[in-house]
């Protein structure tokens, strides 16, 4: 197969995983392709008339992975490193993630490449409806559902929601997910990623006999799931003694207040320059000692490079790819250290998305305390079967977590046979 149009570091990445696991469950040769490759791929161009009166283009990407048990479901990145490569990587591992805890959907993802903090209001405003415009013909509450990612928000998620309706007519709430509340959006949303990775990492804890109390805890990455994961460990009486975000990171070894540190935050827009701690930089911050690692902002963090100096005893991945395969062989040689893979530890944000697409096609609302305990049973559910998954055939959690999300994709596959 010629992955000419895909061929990326990240691609190659998603696929050098799916291959090794392929090897491990005997899927024959001739079924991988059929698994792996992107089923349909959108290349858009986005021209965008610029504050100043300039027209500027930027490039879009919609990658649907598979249709075999729904809809496509994944978010949207802005961000100036975004390649179709990556959004057919990030789309792969939606797949795998969405049949790991049983959603009915095949996974998709979107970017743009562009840089959202440099863009006025108007101009993302702007920017978000082309974009959406150009995607008109392959979105849809039963094609294609796009959610928040990387760089982009509720706010997006209400312009596309409306961008959509006004092509359709009349409101469409279900074609994406993510939105305000008071347009369709689901209670708990927001915070379902980051509480989702507390509620897993109390499961490691639990798993490997550590306490919460007076535990440490380290986030790369400060934003929707970094931000809201630690305020959701500080509850459980983990200390979080550093996080960064794309600026820099900092450090304080007797555990960051975080209330002060999110009221820093909402008025400077990142975490460098908080007087109570030290700067530190991104490596510095992955080889901080401490319980728990939560790499939660973007891909190939944990490399061949630092693998072997990470002093944790739990990696918690928010992210989505933080870890190469040269960093699991690698980790697989230290069995001390317990990952909870990226396509179950942030599943709850894909969880609760797909929650609130029942809900707007329902026209049925739930309670906050509705949706965070269906979330919770259905990560619970996903944690016991990978880890009895694991156990059983001696092999590492992301291994496991993968083989039974391919498996359910391709056995859904064969069910369906081939046509024509
Ligand atoms: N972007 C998130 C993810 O990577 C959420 C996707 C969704 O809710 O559809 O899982």
């Amino acid at each position: 197969m010629n992955l000419h149009l895909y061929d990326s570091p990240i691609f190659r990445m998603a696929c050098q995983q799916f291959d090794l696991v392929a090897d491990f469950m005997n899927i024959p040769e001739a079924a991988r392709d059929r698994l792996k490759m992107p089923k349909r791929a959108l290349a858009v161009s986005v021209p965008i008339r610029m504050d100043d009166g300039r027209v500027e283009v930027f490039m879009g990407y919609r990658v649907q992975h598979h249709l075999t048990l729904g809809p496509t479901k994944g978010g949207i990145r802005f961000h100036p490193d975004v390649t179709i490569g990556e959004v057919a990587a990030l789309a792969m591992w939606m797949s795998w993630k969405c049949a790991l805890v049983g959603l009915p959907y095949g996974g998709a993802k979107g970017g743009v490449t562009c840089d959202p903090r440099s863009l006025s209001t108007g101009e993302l405003e702007r920017l978000t409806r082309r974009y959406t415009q150009e995607l008109i013909p392959v979105l849809g509450p039963q094609v294609d559902i796009p959610a928040p990612d990387v760089g982009t928000n509720e706010q997006v998620m209400a312009w596309i929601m409306d961008t959509y309706s006004l092509q359709m007519g009349h409101a469409v709430p279900g074609v994406v997910t993510g939105k305000p509340v008071l347009l369709g959006g689901s209670l708990g949303r927001k915070e379902a990623t980051g509480r989702g990775v507390a509620y897993l990492v109390s499961r490691a804890m639990d798993t490997l006999n550590i306490q919460a109390q007076g535990a440490t805890a380290v986030i790369q990455g400060y934003g929707n799931v970094g931000s809201v994961a630690a305020i959701s460990m500080a509850k459980q009486g983990i200390k979080i003694i550093a996080v960064s975000d794309a600026f820099g990171g900092i450090y304080n070894a007797n555990g960051l207040d975080l209330n002060a540190l999110n009221e820093y935050v909402a008025k400077t827009r990142g975490v460098v320059g908080f007087p109570e701690a030290e700067p530190i930089t991104n490596e510095q911050l992955l080889l901080t000692p401490c319980d728990i690692l939560v790499p939660a902002a973007l891909e190939r963090q944990i490399t061949g490079e630092n693998a072997a100096q990470i002093q944790c005893r739990i990696i918690a991945e928010g992210a989505n790819g933080p870890t190469t395969p040269e960093a699991d062989a690698i980790l697989a040689k230290r069995p001390e250290i317990f990952v909870i893979p990226d396509i179950l530890c942030n599943s709850g944000g894909v969880i609760a998305s797909y929650f609130e697409w029942v809900q707007d096609l329902q026209s049925f609302f739930w309670s906050e305390g509705e949706v965070m305990d269906k979330l919770f049973r259905l990560l619970e559910q996903s944690y016991i079967q990978t880890l009895n998954h694991a156990k059983k055939n001696s092999i590492s959690m992301r291994f496991a977590a993968l083989s039974l999300g391919i498996k359910r994709v391709h056995e859904a596959k064969a069910l369906r046979g081939l046509y024509p």
